[in-house]
């Protein structure tokens, strides 16, 4: 009885979130969008590009918060939410998540008052199908993507940063280091927050190759996409580049 009480209640509470997320942005996007153009920015490249350490670094810049699908689906599947027992799977395995949820998740998320006068997207679109449907979704409120950036970086310079990299395991943070590259001061702790890190379920070998698989396949074509519309922006880091060096010489291209 108790549990189907609490049930009721999360449903309800999501259920007024929404509407007042639903009702809130409806009201920003014809009263303030005027006064204050909103921002959406997309990050492309491929796993272990380095595309959430530079949109985190990127966001105070350009006043847009950042947004990974990436890490809103881990937190779902922490959640153990609906949207989080239909893309376990596709956590695990490297596979991208069906469009449509994907779609959803985003959409859900961009109307949620952090994002409302646009974004940082780390990780989205990954596929054609996406890019449009973002494009029209955007269209849709009258706004429109702003600039993407591609980290063009080599593959076999990817393996090695992804079976090195560790996470931060506080949602909130989320840095990266590398135990090559990048380490944190004390070994296992975030400078940052002090939380724990650890190494990411699917930055383990066979997991990293078929992420790179689906990247080549389904992403990289997006490339010519926003080429054509005028707005891709390429960069391709060298090995010897920190990501301070490569967030400066983006941000400075950006800002143009
Ligand atoms: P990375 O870019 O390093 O592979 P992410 O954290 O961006 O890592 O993504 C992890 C996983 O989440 C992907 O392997 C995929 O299964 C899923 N995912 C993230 N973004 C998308 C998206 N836009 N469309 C479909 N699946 C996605
Ligand atoms: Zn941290």
């Amino acid at each position: 009885m108790n549990t189907m009480l609490l049930g009721a209640w999360k449903t309800a509470l999501r259920f007024c979130g929404t509407v007042f997320n639903e009702v809130g942005f409806y009201l920003v996007r014809k009263l303030l969008w005027r006064f204050r153009r909103p921002r959406y920015f997309i990050l492309l490249g491929p796993p272990g590009s380095g595309k959430g350490t530079l949109a985190r670094q990127l966001a105070p810049a350009l006043q847009v918060p950042p947004m990974s699908t990436g890490d809103v689906f881990r937190r779902e599947k922490a959640a153990n939410t609906n949207f989080g027992k239909q893309v376990t799977a596709h956590l695990a395995d490297g596979t991208l998540v069906p469009d449509s949820l994907t779609l959803a998740i985003v959409r859900r998320e961009l109307i949620s008052p952090r994002f409302w006068f646009g974004a940082m997207e780390d990780g989205f679109p990954r596929t054609i199908e996406q890019a449009i449907a973002f494009d029209l979704l955007l269209a849709r409120w009258g706004a429109s993507v702003e600039r993407v950036v591609l980290l063009d970086v080599d593959d076999d310079a990817l393996v090695d940063r992804l079976s090195n990299r560790r996470t931060c395991t506080n949602k909130a943070c989320g840095r990266t280091y590398n135990l090559k590259y990048e380490r944190s001061v004390e070994a296992g702790i975030c400078d940052a927050c002090g939380a724990a890190t650890a190494q990411r379920d699917d930055d383990v070998p066979e997991v990293i190759s078929a992420r790179l698989r689906t990247y080549r396949v389904e992403t990289k074509p997006l490339c010519n996409y926003y080429q054509d519309r005028k707005v891709l922006a390429s960069f391709k880091p060298t090995g010897d580049m920190t990501a301070q060096e490569v967030f400066v010489l983006v941000k400075t291209a950006l800002q143009g």
